[in-house]
């Protein structure tokens, strides 16, 4: 039963072939007896599962119909869920209790969807690795000893052992796409304002954005048909209409122009992923799409960029966390300002303290200038580049990331070499521009993602493209041994 994607879930609950309380029971089983090994879970909800699962069961027996109704997924632990510990991977947050779900969490169990757990995930949202958890690193089901990518490296690791179907997630410089392709899965990060951030707790609040990891295309169009949509709560929420995503999968791919950036090909990427990268475009090719080579002559200059710009932001959306309103509180506080300090010190890691003071430092009087300002007028840079990439192509192509999952701890020593591999990925959230990572072959047993990329809006292109893919290659249908 734990092999069933989304849609296969949904066709047998329709036929009745089993109960979302059976599945629900099977999937819960599993979780305990493989999540030891992936630490992929933050916190199992048993008995919230159960009752949504029962309550799904009674929907569908009264004549309800819907491809989320009764379908197991799981959040993310920085969506707000009510009543229940929502941690952001922090030791800050480790005794938190959301008062109120997040949009996310509320449309989702709105649709029928059953709520397994909260998925592990790096401190804040800060990492590429999942190594900066209070909860400690997931591990990577295709090769225990390597991470599962960052910061949804919780959700990733477990959909990717089939511990459940799929999971939302969020990104903000990567953080669906890339453990996706480090785990074999399919991953969406939407245009920025398309899903409510209403209730997901900000890391940096104009780059998140949250979005579907699960093993196909046609999942993620299903899963993301769940969170999309207009949201007064969120001021950044845009009020466009929500397409029919799974009736986007189906279109052609005859002329589809596919343009692959020069600038991508360049020292960094592993010459085995690139040789992958080839295939999948020969592969579309065969299906009818025209290839032309672009570039994007400022995406040099995106991860320093970005590395001002989302510290700071980090900086003032975490100075909430004061020991006073939210979380951590320190002992016995000699004064207010010893509470402060010591209870951001004691609830924060190393890596979200880092951040915190490049933040600060960025935007302090009489550097602001030099550093945010600089780092805005970069991204506008990387914003035209697209606009004038996409007169030309419908989609960009290219690696997820220039190397497979890297060993636990390799760069513990090292923040700037994890910041390096989020080149590819960054891009997209400084322009605020819809992308995905599929499949696309494996470099030493452990799985490499392509990465595609369209305009504001076209999720349904992405899915069509990935969908078409998958139709004709069988890189997402890998299981790691063991899972
Ligand atoms: N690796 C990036 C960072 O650490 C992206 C993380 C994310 O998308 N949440 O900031």
């Amino acid at each position: 039963m734990h092999h069933m994607t989304l849609a296969e879930i949904a066709r047998g609950l329709a036929d009745k072939k089993f109960s979302s309380e059976e599945l629900t029971q099977v999937l819960l089983a599993r979780i305990a007896q493989l999540d030891p090994q992936l630490n992929s879970f933050i916190s199992v909800t048993e008995e919230l599962a159960l009752s949504q699962a029962k309550a799904a069961d009674a929907r569908r027996a009264k004549g309800e119909h819907g491809a989320l109704l009764g379908a197991p997924i799981a959040h993310k632990d920085l969506f707000c869920t009510q009543g229940i510990r929502t941690s952001c991977g922090s030791k800050m947050l480790d005794n938190f209790k959301a008062p109120y779900d997040a949009t996310v969490v509320a449309k989702l169990a709105a649709a029928g969807a059953v709520t397994l757990g909260k998925t592990n995930m790096d401190e804040f949202a800060m990492g590429s690795a999942n190594e900066s958890s209070y909860y400690g690193a997931a591990k990577n089901p295709w090769n225990l000893e390597h991470v599962p990518g960052g910061s949804s490296g919780g959700s990733a690791a477990a959909v990717a052992a089939r511990l459940l179907p799929a999971a939302t997630a969020t990104d903000t410089g990567g953080s669906i796409r890339q453990p996706a392709a480090f785990t074999n899965l399919t991953g969406l990060k939407p245009t920025y304002g398309r899903v409510s951030r209403w209730g997901m707790i900000a890391y940096a609040s104009s780059l998140d954005q949250g979005g579907p990891l699960a093993r196909t295309a046609e999942d993620c169009a299903i899963l993301l048909q769940g969170m999309a949509g207009f949201d007064p709560n969120d001021s950044t929420s845009i009020d466009e209409p929500v397409p029919d995503y799974s009736a986007s999968l189906n279109g052609s791919l005859q002329g589809l122009r596919i343009g692959v950036p020069k600038e991508y090909f360049s020292a960094g990427l592993d010459p085995r992923i690139a040789d992958l990268i080839q295939n999948s475009v020969k592969e579309l090719e065969k299906l009818g799409a025209v290839v032309k080579e672009i570039s994007l002559p400022n995406m040099q200059h995106a991860i320093p960029a970005y590395y001002v710009i989302a510290p700071a932001e980090a900086s003032s959306n975490l100075s909430r966390f004061d020991g006073v309103r939210f979380g951590h509180r320190c002992e016995n506080p000699e004064n207010l300002m010893d509470l402060y300090k010591r209870s951001r010190g004691e609830g924060f890691g190393v890596e979200v303290q880092r951040r915190i003071m490049v933040g600060a430092y960025a935007l302090s009087a009489g550097y602001y200038d030099a550093y945010y300002l600089k780092a805005q007028k970069i991204r506008r840079l990387v914003k035209n580049d697209f606009m004038a990439a996409f007169n030309e192509v419908d989609i960009i192509l290219g690696p997820t990331t220039p190397n497979p999952a890297w060993k636990l701890g390799a760069k513990d020593s090292d923040p700037v070499a994890a910041y390096l591999e989020d080149v590819y990925t960054i891009t997209a959230n400084l322009a605020g521009l819809p992308g995905l990572s599929m499949p696309a072959g494996f470099v030493d047993g452990l799985p490499v993602g392509v990465q595609l990329l369209a305009p504001y809006f076209q999720e349904g292109r992405l899915l069509n493209v990935a969908h078409q893919y998958q139709l004709n290659t069988d890189w997402h249908t890998r299981t790691p041994q063991g899972f």
